[in-house]
Order: C-alpha cells, then structure tokens, then sequence
C-alpha cells in the first residue's frame, strides 16, 4: 500500500513524523468490521428505492444508524486503545487523480494554530506547535517562521461507511476550503446534502489541493456510500473531534528541539 504523506508546502514526511513519535504505524489499527456491516452500508439498488425521505425519529432506519453507531464505538475503542489520537484518526488527502469525500460537519474549523516545522530534526517529529511570541516561543526565538493549521471535522464517505475523520489544513488546503465556505454556492460548508471531493497534485516542491463541491443527487460517482441522512449526521455530531487533538508541546521541550536545530 502506498503510505501517502499529507505534505503541501513542501514538507515531504509530515503527518508520518507523528506517527513514528507514537511508537510507529502499527498496520491496521482500525478494527474489521464485520462484513454484513459493511453491507448494509453500501448503496444498493434496493436500499436506495425503500429509501424515504428523511425525517428524524422515523421507524426503520435502525439498520444504517446502528452501522453508524458501531462505526462510532470502534473509532473511541480505538483511540483509547492507543492512549491517543492516532493518524487514522485524520484524514489523508491523496494525490491526484485519486481522492477522498467528504462531508463537512461544521461551517468552521474547529481549531487553528500555527505550527513550527524543524528541516534540522532527521528523526523523528519536525512538526511543533508554536507556543506564540508573547510566551517567548523558543522555536519563535531561533528564527524559526510559523505555518497556519485549520483543523476541520468531516465524514470521510471514501470507504465502505462513513467514518469521522478530522482534516488537518495546511495553507494551501486550508485555503481552498475558505474559498469554498466564503462562496455563495458552497456556504455554508455543512449545508445538507453537499459533499466535497479533495485532492493535491504536486507543484514546484510543494502541493496544490482541489476542494470540489458535489451534490447529493451526483453523490454515487465519488462513492459507494449513500447520502447522511439526518440520523447520521446527528451521531457525528454527538462525536466531533475538538482541540485536545492538537498535540502541544511544553517550552522544555520545544527548547530542547530549538537547541537540536540550533546545533545541526
Ligand atoms: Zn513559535
């Protein structure tokens, strides 16, 4: 399997420098699901012609709520598992012409910070959150620039069900997804029924990501999946990731970091 790096900007390695901190991407984290449960997700045509319209509290949707609702048990089973956030947890972006889809669940990110990135550190972690000039920052001290990092949380509809996923924005990504949620068409990004599909493509050293609105009725040529009805969204929303995601670093150790960089 192709490990894809989430990089824009030019940093080559860059959610993987978090996962070798975490002891390393231990194969498949994410636990099976059994395979009926993965059927009742799927689209099929019989499914898709009982389908009703949506309306909350209405019988006969305990099938796709209850695939949500283990979908839901097996990603908090799965992060207590690791004693943290894994990186299956965020969502990777592929590189073109492959892509993921997605669904906002907010109009917002749900948390921005600026983020230091160190080229000297070879092994290991480069990426810091800066503590800010006003705390003396020691990354900030070295000269080191700062990066913007919006972190948003969507349904990932790109595999067998729909998973939350959380996206971590670099500029140019994050970028793209202001466009979309400052544009009349696509504003506010959460709005029932629209998806995104998002991709990057290498240019010069660094990535370019597309952020393309699809609506629900073209859904079925982006994925396997059938739209969120209301039911499904209001789960994930009972889940949503928040800032506790954002792994902060103490000023020791982003001296010790800033006196590595230093030295190399
Ligand atoms: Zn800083």
């Amino acid at each position: 399997m192709e490990v894809d790096t989430d990089t824009d900007e030019g940093y080559q390695d860059e959610p993987n420098d978090e996962a070798e901190q975490g002891g390393g991407r231990s194969g498949d984290r994410v636990p099976r699901r059994s395979q009926s449960s993965t059927a009742s997700r799927r689209r099929s045509p019989e499914r898709a012609s009982k389908r009703e319209p949506a309306k909350p509290g209405r019988a006969g949707r305990e099938r796709s709520s209850s695939a949500v609702g283990r979908g839901w048990e097996a990603s908090r089973a799965n992060r207590a598992k690791s004693g943290s956030f894994n990186n299956l947890d965020q969502l990777t972006i592929p590189i073109a012409p492959k892509s993921v889809t997605v669904a906002f669940l907010e109009e917002d990110p749900f948390a921005t910070y600026n983020q230091h990135w160190v080229n000297e550190i070879t092994d290991g972690r480069k990426s810091f959150v800066c503590l800010g000039e006003d705390d003396d920052c020691p990354l900030c001290v070295i000269g080191l620039g700062t990066r913007n990092m919006d972190l948003y949380n969507v349904v990932d509809m790109s595999g067998d069900e729909p998973v939350l996923r959380y996206i971590e924005a670099g500029p140019d990504l994050g970028d793209r997804i202001y466009e979309r949620s400052q544009e009349e068409l696509t504003k506010p990004l959460n709005q029932p029924g629209q998806y995104f599909v998002i991709k990057k493509a290498k240019k010069n050293r660094a990535f370019a990501h597309t952020v393309d609105a699809v609506n629900e009725d073209r859904l079925e040529k982006v994925s396997d999946l059938d739209p969120l009805d209301d039911e499904d969204v209001d789960s994930f929303l009972e889940s949503l990731f928040d800032d506790s995601v954002v792994k902060r670093s103490t000023r020791r150790e982003l001296q010790d970091v800033a006196d590595e960089a230093d030295d190399g």
